[in-house]
C-alpha cells in the first residue's frame, strides 16, 4: 500500500549525483516542476570520492592561459583515446558542449585547483591541457551545484525527496508516467511525465558487475561508493531496456585489497600505490604470482601497464622492495590528501595491515602467495639490470637500486573497477530505448547508467564520465523544459 503520494511533477529525477543534479537544475530553471528523489541522505553521488576531472575545450580559463583548443581537437583525441570505439553520436554531442560546461561552473564559482587546466597522466594525457578539477576534488563540484539547486528549492520548482529509494516506475496508457519506491514512512509514489533515471553505475553489485565484465576479471576489487548497485539499469531492463555489452573493461591500477571487506578496495583516499611514474620515480619491482615481473614498472603509458596487468593470474600483482629502497624512495603509498610521508610508511610497514615484512624472499614470497623460486630468479635478474643499467627483459629505465637487503617488503595490488562500462541504450534524445530499439516513452538515462563505453570506449579519457553526466544532464533538463511547455501549447 502506498503510504505517500508525493505528487504530480514534469520531470522525476532518479538520483541527485552528477548527471541528475544537472538534469534538475536546468529542466527548473527552464519552468518545469521537478521532483529530485536519492535514496541516500545527501545529494552528490560519486563525486563525494571522484576526482571530479571535468574536460573541455575552447574555454574561458584555457583562453586565459593563452591555449588555443577546440571541441573538434577534443573530439578527435577522445577518438583516438578511446580507439574509436565510443558512441560517436552521444560522444562528440557532448564534447561539443563540454566547454561551455566548464564554463557554467566558473560563472558559478568554482573553486578551480590553480593548476589548472592542466595534463593528468594517471590516465593516457591529452595532448593539451584541458582538464580541470577543484580544490577539493569532486567536492567542490557538489559545492556549485548544490547551490544552484539550493535555489531551485527555495523558489519551489525543484521538490528535493532524500532517503527514497526508487524501486519501480507506474506505467499508464503505455508509458512510463511515474515511479514508485520506499521512503523514510514506508512505501511512496509520484507521478512524472518524464521520469530520468540518474542512478549512476553498477560496480558495487559483485553480481550485476560480473554479468558485464570479461571472464577472468571476476575479483577486480570494487572502488566506488555503495550506492552504485545498478538500481536504474534494473529498473529499465524490467520495462524491456536494452543494455550495452560490449565486454570492454580496463582496470584502475594500485588499489589494495581492504583487508576487513573482502571483494573492496581500501578507499583510496586514504591509500593507494603511486604507479604512475610522472608522479613518483618507482623503485620497488612489481611481480606475478609466478614471481614473474610482467611491465616495464616506469612505464608512460597508463594504458600499456593496465593491460598487462589484466593479462595475468588473479589479475593481481605484488610490489617488492627491501630496506633499501623504503630508506631511499618517495612513499610508495599515496592519497589525495598527500600525507603520506616516509615516516608514515615506515609506521604502515610496523602496522602491517597491507605491508607483508619479511627476513628473507622466500619467506615473503610464500607469505604473499607468490612462487619462491620465480621471485627468486626474477630479483636476481632485476638486480643484474640494475648493475648492468640495463633491463633486457621489459625496457626499464628507471634502475635505482638493488632490492638484496633485508628485511623485505612485499604489498598485493588487484585490478581494481570504479566506474560501469555498460549500460541502457538511450536514442539522440537520451530516451531509453528497448530491445528492439524503439524508446519506451516517457523514460529517459543521464550519466553512468549509460555506461562509460559511450564515452570513453575500452579506456579511460580524462574527464569523460563527470563531464557527459553534467553536459548532457543539463541538456536533457532544458529539453524536457521545452517539451513540457509545447505540449501545453
Ligand atoms: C574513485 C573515483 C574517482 C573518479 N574520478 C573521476 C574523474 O576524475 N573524472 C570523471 O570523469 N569520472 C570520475 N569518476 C566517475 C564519476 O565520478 C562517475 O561516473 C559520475 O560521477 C557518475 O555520475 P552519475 O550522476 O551518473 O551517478 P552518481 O554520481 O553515482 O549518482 C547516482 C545517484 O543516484 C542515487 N540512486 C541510485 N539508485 C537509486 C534509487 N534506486 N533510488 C534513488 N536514488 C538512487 C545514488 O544514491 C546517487 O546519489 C570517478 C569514480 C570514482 C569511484
Amino acid at each position: 500500500m502506498i503510504e505517500e503520494n508525493i505528487g504530480h511533477f514534469d520531470v522525476v529525477v532518479v538520483g541527485a549525483g552528477t548527471g541528475g543534479l544537472c538534469t534538475a537544475i536546468e529542466a527548473a530553471a527552464g519552468g518545469a516542476r521537478v521532483l529530485l528523489v536519492d535514496k541516500q541522505e545527501e545529494i552528490g553521488g560519486m563525486l563525494h570520492i571522484a576526482n571530479g576531472e571535468f574536460s573541455g575545450a575552447g574555454t574561458r580559463r584555457q583562453a586565459a592561459h593563452g591555449i588555443s583548443d577546440t571541441p573538434e581537437d577534443h573530439f578527435a583525441e577522445v577518438m583516438r583515446l578511446s580507439h574509436g570505439k565510443v558512441d560517436e553520436r552521444l560522444a562528440w554531442r557532448s564534447v561539443r558542449a563540454q566547454g561551455e560546461t566548464v564554463d557554467w561552473l566558473e560563472g558559478h564559482g568554482f573553486a578551480f585547483d590553480p593548476a589548472t587546466p592542466g595534463l593528468v597522466h594517471g590516465h593516457e594525457v591529452y595532448s593539451v591541457p584541458r582538464t580541470y578539477w577543484g580544490v577539493e576534488h569532486g567536492r567542490s563540484v557538489v559545492a556549485v551545484l548544490r547551490r544552484l539547486l539550493e535555489e531551485r528549492v527555495a523558489d519551489g520548482s525543484v521538490t528535493l525527496r532524500l532517503g527514497v529509494r526508487v524501486e519501480g516506475a507506474v506505467v499508464a496508457d503505455g508509458r512510463v508516467a511515474g515511479v514508485t519506491g520506499t521512503g523514510r514512512g514506508g512505501a511512496v509514489a509520484a507521478r512524472g511525465d518524464a521520469v530520468v533515471l540518474a542512478t549512476g553505475g553498477y560496480d558495487a553489485d559483485p553480481a550485476l558487475r560480473n554479468r558485464f565484465l570479461p571472464p577472468g576479471c571476476e575479483n577486480a576489487l570494487i572502488a566506488c561508493l555503495d550506492h552504485a548497485t545498478g538500481d536504474g539499469l534494473v529498473l529499465a531492463e524490467e520495462l524491456g531496456a536494452a543494455t550495452s555489452g560490449d565486454g570492454y573493461f580496463i582496470p584502475v591500477m594500485g588499489l589494495i585489497p581492504d583487508p576487513g571487506r573482502p571483494g573492496f578496495a581500501v578507499d583510496y583516499r586514504e591509500a593507494f600505490v603511486e604507479v604512475a611514474p610522472a608522479y613518483r620515480t618507482p623503485h620497488e619491482i612489481w611481480v606475478n604470482r609466478d614471481g614473474a615481473r610482467f611491465v616495464a614498472e616506469d612505464t608512460t603509458s597508463p594504458e600499456h601497464r593496465e593491460r598487462a596487468l589484466l593479462r595475468q593470474p588473479g589479475i593481481e600483482m605484488h610490489v617488492i622492495w627491501d630496506r633499501a629502497v623504503a630508506e631511499a624512495a618517495e612513499p610508495l603509498l599515496r592519497n589525495g590528501a598527500g600525507d603520506w610521508t616516509r615516516e608514515r610508511m615506515r609506521d604502515e610497514h610496523d602496522r602491517g595491515r597491507w605491508i607483508v615484512t619479511a627476513d628473507s624472499l622466500e619467506e615473503l614470497a610464500e607469505r604473499l602467495g607468490v612462487d619462491p623460486g620465480g621471485l627468486a630468479e626474477t630479483v636476481r635478474s632485476y638486480n643484474e639490470a640494475v648493475a648492468a643499467g640495463h633491463d633486457p627483459e621489459h625496457g626499464r629505465t628507471t634502475l635505482p637500486l638493488p632490492i638484496r637487503e633485508a628485511p623485505y617488503y612485499g604489498l598485493t595490488s588487484v585490478a581494481a573497477s570504479l566506474l560501469s562500462r555498460d549500460g541502457l541504450r538511450v536514442d539522440d534524445d537520451l530516451a531509453v530505448l528497448d530491445r528492439e530499439g524503439a524508446p519506451i516513452a516517457g523514460l529517459y538515462a543521464v550519466g553512468e547508467v549509460l555506461g562509460n563505453n559511450v564515452f570513453a570506449g575500452d579506456n579511460y579519457v580524462g574527464g569523460m564520465s563527470v563531464t557527459p553526466a553534467m553536459t548532457l544532464g543539463r541538456e536533457l533538463g532544458r529539453a524536457l523544459a521545452a517539451g513540457r511547455k509545447s505540449a501545453r501549447g
